[in-house]
Formats: structure tokens, sequence, C-alpha cells
């Protein structure tokens, strides 16, 4: 059935989802005086932070530096309890930012969006909701997070097992009781670390199913007091001014003196220097030569080897298993998780780590996990921590229909493409936030990347309208020029030799691309400005 004018809720703008990006994609859209709403899967606001509620949860940007910058007022108005804040404070947080900004009465949460269709008569997106709900909008700004498409049911006989399966990014809102029983994990990524060290003291027993090792850094957190923060907040416009022009969006930046031209001293000077610091500045501030070179990559990734190496005791078994060997990967080829005593937990009597390299998961049976040598693991509780279908994941689930009904899901299924991650040729007056080939896929804090794809998307919008357009598409030479250089950049580095989710290789069938842009978010962030500072040449506005 065709909606009607009686059905359709008729917007010049609206949004979807309701984390990071979205509550500031709809405070801008706001503030320009468009009727905008937002349409949120969740019964509340925060995204990431609403769905990845498992224990241990939490950033490891700092801080001081996972905010936004719009408001130096908004800012100061919250304290943080520590350096690396943990799941709840982070979606209250987002909450008080939500009620601050008053956004909370312009979404409607509870409401997955279906489909969305390009009209070409009109120049307008007709989108449907779950629920048979008909929307009607000029601009259509899918914020819908890189990481929000879990990978679940992924194992034969999943449906079997007679316990209780969990979902890290899915995680329910009720108390989840492990208290004495036997767990499994499925999952050795920064998600499956963050559970396994926090579960740990509280179950019964737990077997890690371990497929590839991982290089990990240690977190430094201190408790943040109120002249912590207040130290923080006089730093404000600094630190605003900083996060943007550095490789990564952080504060830190890598260093200013190449690996070639130090002396062995003063490298591993640097090095215990950053891993004192209890951060990513390992990986993304300390020396660059890491993602293209060899033999750096090997120095690093022996340093950080050897660390981990002493924290296991002579526990070969152990070794083999949780360190990555020189010749599986590179040191920060893919994400570096921070991690607080999860090397310890497997030299506790009641912790295993399965190999599962060498016997990989079957099935599931009804009493728990069979791996190929024919072993039945018995269990109380499975917890998946597998991973996601990042970047393109969260909008191939939406029927996307842009010019000539073609299909995005389709499209993506042959090859990931995008403008600088905000639009795609095909599909006007569509823009995404933390979609594929822009630092906001992986390579970046993203509060400092989403924030500043929506200023760019919202300040684009507000070019086309004050010109008297109506309608906004990239053009199909800008999207490939843009992929050309984005796979160029890529090609150079040792990020496209590991298999990762980065490259889209966790997920069967995926097409392989970096599916973050690694040139850098200050090149990337100049290179946006100069096309706005252009008046968005490659972006035709008609
Ligand atoms: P992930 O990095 O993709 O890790 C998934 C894990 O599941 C890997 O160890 C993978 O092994 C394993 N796995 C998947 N299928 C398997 C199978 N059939 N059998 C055995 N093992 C299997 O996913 P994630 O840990 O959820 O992390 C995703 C991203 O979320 C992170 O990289 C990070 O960017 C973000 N994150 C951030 C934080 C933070 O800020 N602190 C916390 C959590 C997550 P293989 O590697 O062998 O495929």
């Amino acid at each position: 059935m065709s909606p009607t004018t009686e059905n359709v809720t008729v917007l010049d703008a609206m949004v979807i989802g309701a984390g990071v990006a979205g509550l500031y994609q709809l405070h801008r859209l706001r503030e320009m005086g468009m009727s905008v709403r937002a349409y949120e899967t969740a019964t509340g606001v925060g995204g990431t932070w609403y769905w990845n509620r498992y224990p241990g949860a939490r950033f490891d940007s700092q801080a001081e530096i996972y905010q936004y910058w719009f408001s130096e007022e908004l800012y100061k108005s919250w304290k943080p309890s520590e350096r690396f804040p943990a799941q709840p404070e982070t979606e209250e947080w987002l909450n008080f930012v939500a009620d601050r900004l008053d956004l909370k009465k312009d979404i409607q949460f509870s409401t997955r969006i279906a489909s969305a269709h390009y009209d070409e008569e009109t120049g307008r997106w007709n989108v449907t909701t779950d629920a048979g709900e008909h929307i009607n909008c000029q601009f259509l700004v899918a914020c819908c997070g890189m990481l929000s498409a879990p990978l679940e049911n992924r194992f034969k006989g999943q449906q079997t097992f007679k316990g209780e399966v969990y979902t890290t990014g899915l995680w329910p809102k009720g108390e989840v009781n492990l208290k004495g029983k036997k767990v499994a994990v499925i999952g050795t990524g920064a998600t499956g670390i963050q559970v396994i060290q926090t579960i740990a003291p509280e179950v019964g027993s737990m077997k890690v199913f371990v497929r590839t090792p991982q290089y990990i850094i240690p977190m430094r957190n201190p408790k943040y007091s109120e002249q912590d923060w207040a130290g923080w907040c006089d730093r404000f416009n600094e630190l605003k001014a900083k996060v943007r022009t550095t490789f990564a969006g952080f504060d830190y930046d890598f260093h200013d003196k190449a690996w070639a031209d130090c002396s062995v001293e003063e490298r591993q000077a640097l090095l215990e220097d950053r891993w004192e610091n209890g951060s990513l500045a390992l990986w993304l501030a300390s020396f660059p030569e890491m993602f293209v070179d060899e033999g750096v990559s090997e120095e690093i990734s022996e340093f950080v080897r050897g660390k981990m190496r002493s924290r296991l005791g002579n526990d070969e078994r152990l070794c083999d298993l949780l360190i990555p060997d020189k010749d599986d990967y590179g040191f920060g080829t893919h994400r570096v998780p921070l991690e607080n005593k999860y090397l310890e937990v497997y030299l506790q009597d009641n912790v295993e780590a399965v190999d599962c390299q060498a016997a990989p998961i079957q099935e599931f049976v009804p009493e728990g996990i069979k791996t190929a040598d024919g072993t039945v693991h018995e269990f109380d509780v499975i917890i998946l921590a597998i991973g996601f279908d990042a970047g393109s994941g969260a909008l191939s689930r939406i029927d996307f229909r842009g010019r000539g009904n073609r299909s995005l899901k389709e499209q993506w299924q042959q090859e990931i493409t995008t403008a600088m991650g905000m639009q795609i040729h095909g599909y006007p007056n569509l823009f995404t936030t933390g979609a594929p080939l822009a630092p906001s896929a992986a390579l970046c804090n993203m509060t400092t990347c989403l924030q500043y794809q929506v200023d760019w998307i919202t300040n684009c919008i507000d070019h086309a309208i004050k010109n008297g357009k109506k309608v906004v598409e990239v053009s199909q030479e800008t999207e490939t020029q843009w992929v050309e250089h984005h796979d160029e950049v890529a090609s150079k580095t040792l990020v496209v030799k590991t298999d990762s989710w980065y490259m889209g290789s966790n997920v069967e069938g995926k097409p392989r691309r970096l599916i973050s842009y690694i040139g850098g978010v200050g090149n990337y962030h100049k290179h946006c400005d100069e096309v706005a500072a252009e008046g968005y040449p490659g972006f035709e506005m008609r």
C-alpha cells in the first residue's frame, strides 16, 4: 500500500540513530530551524553505549577527549570519574547530553528503520519503520554506527544448546548471573578481553576459545578528582583544536623524529614511555613506520611480545596460544585492545584457554560446544564476543534504494565504496556518519570524527538550501577519485595484509577493502574542509 499524506510523517530531515553522532546531528539540524526527528531501535539514547552493556565494557579513548566540542559549557558540566570510564557512566553522560539539549522529545525510540526509498520525482526519501510507519523527508542522515551490527547465530546447532547464550553487543539490561557457573567465551578481541578479565573472579570455571592471539597494552586508569577535571577544562580550547589535526583524533600524535634517526636507546626509551602511558599511545603516538615498514613493525611487535611473555611466566603453551607469533601479523595492523590483568586470568586454576586454531568450534550441542577433535565442552553459559559486520553492516540491514531503484545492500555485496564516508553516488540527499572509507569507520577517536562529519554534513545541507537547491548528490567521478586515493594510501600499509574486521575478512563473502581511511584524521579533515571551502565541487546540487 502506498502511503497517503494522512499517515505519513513529513519532515525536512530525518536522522537514523541516537548515539554519539545521531544526537549531535539532531541538535545541529534542529538548530538550523528544520523539522527533524531521529529514530532509534533502542529504548534509550547511547548507540554503542546502549547496546554494549556487557561486563567490563569501557572505552579506550581518554575521557578528556571522548567529548563533544561544540559547547565548552557542556564539557565543563560533566565530570568523568576516571580516565577510561565504563559503559554505565558513558550511557549516563549521553543521557545527560540529550537532556541538556532537550533532544529526547524529537527521538522516536523502539523503532527500527526497515527501508528508505528515494523518489526521483520529488527528490525526497520515503522511509518505513518495522512497525509500518511512513516518513517522508528531504534529507536523510544515517548515523547508524560503525560497530552496531553484531555477529550472532553464527554457529551450527546454536539453538540446541540447553544453557544461556549471550551476545556481547546485545547484552540484556537485566542482571546476568554468572556466579559459580561453567562459562565459555568465544572471541578475544577488545570485547572478549574486557569480558574475560571482568567475569574471571565470579565464574565457577571458564574456557576461552582462542583462535587468533592479540597484542595488548595494559590500561592505566586513574580516578579523576575535581581538580584533575578542572585541569582538563582549562585546556578545552587547546584539546578541541588538537584532536582535529592528529593521525587518529586523539590529543597525542606520532613521534616527530623518524625511527631511522633515533638511536636504539632512544627508540627503547620512547616505546617504554608509551607503554607506561597505559593508553593507545604506543600504537598511535610512537613510530608511524610500524604501519609501513616490516622491520620496524617486527621490532615493535617483539617489544610487546616480550612484555607479554614476562607476564605469562614460563608457561610455553599459554605463550604460544596468547602471544602472536612473528609470522602471524604485526603489532597495530589491527585494533590493539587495552586490558587490565587479562593475561593473568589464564593463570587461574579454573580458567582454560582452548586452542581453537588446532581444533575449531564445530557446532553447539545441547551440553555445550563440540570442537573438531570430537571433544564436547560442557557449559551453563556461552558468551559470544565474535565481533561485528563493521562499517557497512548497519547500513546494509536497511533496504536503501537510490536512483533507479538501486540497492545499497546489493551494491556493497560487490564492492564497498563511498565518497569521504559521507555520501554514495546514486543516493541523493542521503548522508552517512561512521560509514566505510573515512577515519570514523575505525581509525579515530570516535567523538572527534563523528562530530566533524556531522558538522560537514550540516554545512553541506545548509549550503544547498541557501543556494535554493533541493538535491545533493556526489558525482561518480568524485566518489571514484576518493576510493582510488583511499586504496592508494591503504596499499602502502601492512594493515591490508592482516585479516581482521578492518579488512572485512571476519564476515564471509564481504568484499575485501580497508574499511577505514588510513591517511590520518588531520589530512582527512583538511581535504573535507577544502571541498567545503570551494563550494562542494563534485557534490552536485540541483
Ligand atoms: P573482533 O575484534 O572482531 O573480535 C572477534 C573475536 O571473535 C576474534 O578473536 C575472533 O577470532 C573471534 N571469533 C569470531 N568467530 C570465531 C569462531 N568461529 N571461532 C573462534 N573465534 C571466533 O570483535 P570485538 O572484540 O567485538 O571488537 C570489535 C571492535 O570494537 C574493536 O576492535 C574495537 O574497535 C571496538 N571495541 C572497543 C572497545 C573499547 O573502546 N575499549 C571495547 C570493545 C570493542 P579471529 O581473530 O581469529 O577471527
